[in-house]
């Protein structure tokens, strides 16, 4: 099977086409099956950033001053590395969604102190939305920023917070009151030494990820801290998502094209019946399933990458990518789980850490029922 085909696609331009065979091959290279360690993820994710960035694949995850993030090549890079190992996607996309906000909307000093440290590898980043009480309803949010001089003061607690524990720094978005709701919310750079900020708790999830609970406590951060202005911390929110949504449907699409080839593999190698599981139409049939979803996801997430590319706002876009990558990824891990029966489901396979990986991608970044909503209400009032 020709994972690489789809680059023939229009979407793409040649620079694309290179950088997903060359990171193909680098990935062959450092990530075979076995090769990160799943156990101590705070380890392996700091070993795969500085992997990473020496391997030239971080400079994708910033915009430099003037340059637009490049979608498409964050979506081929999240599909590979998701392809081959999920730490190692973790890692690539959290550089991504930590500094995403700098990138679109940092200052001139921010883009200076961060992104050349993110982009080599050197410090690890972070994205702090969610709270405990205010998840898919982010406006929702308690964790407030009180103006004191020259500072802000930070008190309350964010959770599910990915890189939590070993990013260097972390954009954390707190309520400062401007307007009431999603208005009144800035967004602010806080690094991981500051006086007043911790971890209150660290957090085991099925497919193991450095993940925390932060906990604010008269926290003193710089104004010259903030991203965007007062009060546009949701438009800082909801425009580094706008990217990296698209980018979670490109990492489900990727664990999607692995289990296909896992579950192609494996119905031609396991003998039954006096023939092998690929020679019952049944199999035949799965398989083909398994093949349709994944195409059609790929033409979802690439129409959704190339259109922000163009310069087009792609809310519903990304919303339907996401949406069918990962639900339809869920459906193809479960049927290759399937194909590989008792072994499906065995520590160590493949297949199993899959069924794993992907359950969270329909979750964050605004769960299936959120994307649905926005499909939705675009749909009513757009047509
Ligand atoms: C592994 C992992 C990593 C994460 N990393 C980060 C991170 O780095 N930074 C960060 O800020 N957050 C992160 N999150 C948090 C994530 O964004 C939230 O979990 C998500 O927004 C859902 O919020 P919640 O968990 O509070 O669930 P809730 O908001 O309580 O939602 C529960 C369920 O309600 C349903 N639902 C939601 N809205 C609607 C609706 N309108 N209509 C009908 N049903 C609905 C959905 O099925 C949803 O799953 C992460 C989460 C996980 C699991």
């Amino acid at each position: 099977m020709n994972h690489l085909k789809h680059l023939d696609w229009p979407f793409f331009e040649d620079r694309h086409r290179a950088l997903a065979s060359e990171l193909d091959a680098w990935c062959a290279k450092h990530l075979a099956h076995g090769a990160v360690d799943h156990e101590d993820v705070d380890a392996s994710c700091k070993a795969l950033v500085k992997a990473l960035g020496a391997g030239g694949w971080l400079t994708h995850a910033v915009a430099g001053e003037g340059e637009a993030i490049d979608t498409r090549a964050i979506c081929l890079l999240r599909e590979t590395l998701a392809r081959h190992d999920g730490l190692a996607d973790f890692a690539f996309a959290m550089q991504g969604l930590g500094s995403g906000a700098i990138s679109l909307m940092g200052t001139p000093a921010q883009r200076e102190a961060y992104l050349p440290r993110v982009a080599r590898g050197e410090a690890l980043a972070a994205f702090a939305l969610s709270e405990p009480e205010a998840g898919s309803d982010v406006a929702a949010m308690q964790c407030a920023a009180r103006e004191d001089g020259d500072h802000y003061v930070l008190d309350g607690q964010k959770t599910w917070i990915s890189n939590g524990g070993i990013a260097d720094f972390y954009v954390v978005f707190a309520r400062t009151g401007e307007a009431p709701g999603s208005r009144g919310i800035s967004a602010f750079i806080v690094d991981a030494g500051l006086p007043g900020f911790e971890i209150a708790e660290r957090i085991d999830v099925i497919a193991p990820h450095p993940l925390a609970t932060l906990r604010f406590t008269r926290c003193r951060v710089p104004k010259s801290a903030m991203v965007g202005a007062p009060g546009e911390g949701f438009k800082v929110a909801m425009r580094t998502l706008d990217v990296f949504r698209t980018s979670v449907a490109a990492a489900a699409l990727g664990f999607a094209r692995r289990a296909l080839e896992e579950g192609l593999s494996q119905s031609k190698e396991r003998a039954m019946f006096g023939a092998t599981l690929a020679d019952l139409p049944l199999t035949q049939a799965k398989l083909a399933d398994m093949a349709c979803t994944v195409d059609s996801s790929a033409l979802l997430v690439y129409r959704a990458a190339w259109e922000r590319d163009q310069g087009r706002t792609i809310t519903r876009e990304a919303a339907m990518a996401k949406l069918m990558a990962t639900e339809g990824a869920q459906r193809v891990i479960d049927a290759a789980v399937q194909l590989h029966g008792g072994r499906g489901v065995r520590r160590g396979e493949i297949v199993e850490s899959l069924y794993r990986e992907i359950r969270a991608l329909r979750i964050y970044e605004g769960a299936s029922e959120v994307q649905q909503l926005i499909i939705g209400r675009d749909l009513l009032k757009n047509g």
